[in-house]
């Protein structure tokens, strides 16, 4: 076999190649960000968004005021019974959707509610139970850890602080964000798909990574909202601003957007 040196590198495989040899993609300003493992990875980031127009304070507030109008009270999707099993919920549902965590959970919370009965559970059990979502063994493992140190260092409880939830075995930002607003109605922007998506797409909160987002929108978002924020910008964008066919004729920001591509 010839010996390879620095001079001759080897030859790109036929599929390297192909990524080289890719054209550049037309930036259309859409975004997608998918979290592997503990990663989070941009696929494609709204550039153009951050060429455009940047929102106004009154139109950040009428965009709210707005979503507020339709859905005074909007409730996130993962169903839970406390702030252990909501916990368990957002862990379960990195790259899963939140209607297949549902399904699992619907059988698994009524028997395992709390730390204690979780670990009473076992981890071979719990995979069992969950074994519907993907990466469930290592979710399964993360639960399990989890449980034991809310046993071991907080008492059984969930805590309230972003630090204390990092550190959870399976618990991130995004993590801690959700639960913070939804167990302790802290004004916290958790980034998901949809709201880097929408956060981008709409030019409101543009930026590279879900912690750029999350920070831009806290910065533009009124106090009188944050508290809901979260959830108004993950239902626009599961529902009305979809990732491939956004509804733009229904939307009812459509006139404050500044995507290039509205069909409106
Ligand atoms: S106008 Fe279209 S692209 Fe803009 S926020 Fe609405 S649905 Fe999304």
């Amino acid at each position: 076999m010839a010996k390879r040196t620095h001079r001759s590198p080897a030859k790109p495989t036929k599929k390297a190649a192909g990524i080289l040899a890719a054209k550049p993609r037309p930036n259309r300003g859409t975004t997608s960000v998918r979290t592997v493992g503990a990663k989070t990875r941009v696929e494609e980031v709204g550039k153009g968004a951050k060429r455009l127009k940047p929102w106004t304070a009154a139109e950040v507030h009428e965009a709210f005021r707005r979503f507020q109008e339709a859905n005074p009270e909007p409730r996130g999707e993962l169903e839970h019974l406390n702030p252990f099993t909501l916990l368990v919920a957002v862990v379960l549902s990195a790259q899963a959707t939140d209607a297949g965590v549902n399904k699992a959970t619907r059988e698994l919370f009524p028997i395992a509610d709390t730390p204690e009965k979780m670990l009473a559970l076992g981890e071979e059990r719990l995979r069992e139970a969950i074994k519907t979502i993907g990466l469930y063994r290592t979710k399964a493992k993360n639960v399990i850890a989890l449980s034991e140190k809310l046993i071991n260092e907080f008492g059984g409880e969930v805590p309230n602080t972003r630090a204390e939830l990092e550190s959870l075995p399976g618990a991130g930002r995004k993590t801690a964000n959700v639960v913070l607003n939804m167990a302790f109605g802290q004004p916290t922007m958790a980034v998901d798909t949809h709201v880097f998506r929408v956060g981008n797409r709409t030019g409101m909160a543009p930026g590279k990574t879900p912690l750029d987002v999350e920070l831009n929108l806290e910065r533009v978002i009124p106090p009188e909202f944050m508290l809901h924020a979260h959830h108004w910008l993950i239902l626009h964008g599961r529902y009305t601003c979809l990732a491939r066919k956004p509804r733009c004729e229904v939307c009812i920001i459509n006139d404050l957007c500044r995507w290039p591509e509205k069909t409106v």
